[in-house]
């Protein structure tokens, strides 16, 4: 399904664990490199502060439990025990390090609550033909927007609108089969210039950028460094400003869960968490809903999602250190191409 995508063209272990448990991790004297890295960082890079040597031990505990463990430690605390071992290794990990930093002084340091307020799910659907040939243009036929509250933890609003393709307006018999789309949808639709200036509205509307934080978020880079780009040009507007950052959620969920990116699309993601897709796979709003479940699960893990991927002088590249917690800027209607 999804793995098209961007191949188109081809602890607490915590402080209830037993005394037992607890008069280990405080003998151990070494960290090894490993559990260092798994340790939270400091913000200053100073890791004197007694707590990180404590979650330091946690996490070499943590490591060294079976699946079974980790199942009964997390039932034990109330937390979802669903998924591969990896995922409860780091869902337990997290528990313990907020806990620890909540009780500590270092609470403060580096420790940011949410660095959004919202976060918009997108997930276009573009026309497309069985294995499309290298030359394909896409263009956007679907443009869903999920959001969640970082806050809440919930999805709390949806936007979609499907869109008329101009150049090539008739879909083929595949891209109907594919994405459910059909051919009086999209008829009926307006074209790509008329429904951003919804998204304009309907993100000012939530008053995204002004009173609130906001990122996007995708799933893989392609969303916006191709289908976008590619349908501002055909549509001969600016790219819009407000979608140059986002948060690739392939990237963040390999970093967080320590998988190798290319075993990552969102039904591998669903999958080693142990939730199912729910809908119907290439509905753009669908794709977007089961992308932004995910995203909830990993702030539930305690996961920083952070922007980590823009678009400069139409190149994809990661995003710098300095604009990763940097909200996207208010929503504008682009202009015209020069
Ligand atoms: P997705 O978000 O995975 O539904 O994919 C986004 C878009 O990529 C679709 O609307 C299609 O234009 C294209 N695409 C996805 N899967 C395929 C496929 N198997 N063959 C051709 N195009 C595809
Ligand atoms: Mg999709």
């Amino acid at each position: 399904m999804d793995e098209h995508k961007e191949n188109i063209h081809n602890t607490d272990v915590n402080v209830n664990m037993s005394t037992v448990e607890d008069d280990k991790l405080k003998s151990d004297s070494t960290i090894c490199p490993k559990e260092r890295e798994d340790a939270p960082r400091a913000s200053n890079s100073d890791f004197s502060h007694p707590v990180y040597k404590e979650i330091a031990l946690a996490n070499g505990h943590i490591n060294r439990m079976s699946k079974e463990e980790l199942r009964l430690k997390l039932s034990q605390l109330k937390l979802d025990t669903r998924g591969v071992k990896d995922v409860m290794k780091k869902r337990l990990k997290s528990h313990y390090k907020k806990q620890k930093l909540t009780q500590s002084a270092a609470a403060d340091d580096g420790q940011a609550e949410a660095d959004y307020d919202y976060i918009c799910v997108v997930d276009f659907e573009a026309t497309c033909e069985e294995d499309n040939p290298p030359d394909f243009v896409h263009e956007i036929i679907e443009f869903p927007i999920v959001l969640i509250s970082t806050h809440t933890l919930e999805i709390v609003g949806t936007f979609q609108e499907y869109v008329k393709p101009e150049l090539c307006p008739k879909l083929s018999n595949f891209c109907v089969k594919l994405t459910g789309i059909t051919q009086e949808k999209v008829n009926a639709a307006k074209p790509f210039p008329v429904v951003l200036k919804r998204v304009v509205k309907w993100l000012e509307e939530r008053e995204l950028g002004t009173k609130y934080k906001y990122t996007f978020l995708t799933d893989g880079a392609w969303d916006m460094s191709k289908f976008l780009n590619i349908q501002c040009r055909i549509s001969q507007i600016r790219y819009p400003q407000f979608a140059r950052r986002w948060i690739n959620i392939r990237k963040s969920y390999g970093n967080f869960y320590k998988v190798p990116r290319t075993q990552i699309k969102l039904s591998t993601m669903l999958d080693k968490l142990g939730l199912q897709y729910e809908g119907r796979p290439h509905s753009g709003l669908d794709d977007s809903r089961n992308i932004a479940r995910v995203a909830l699960r990993m702030l539930r893990d305690g996961c920083r999602l952070r922007v980590n991927e823009h678009l400069h002088a139409g190149q994809l590249l990661p995003a710098p250190s300095w604009a990763a917690t940097e909200g996207a800027p208010p929503p504008r209607w682009p202009g015209a191409r020069r």
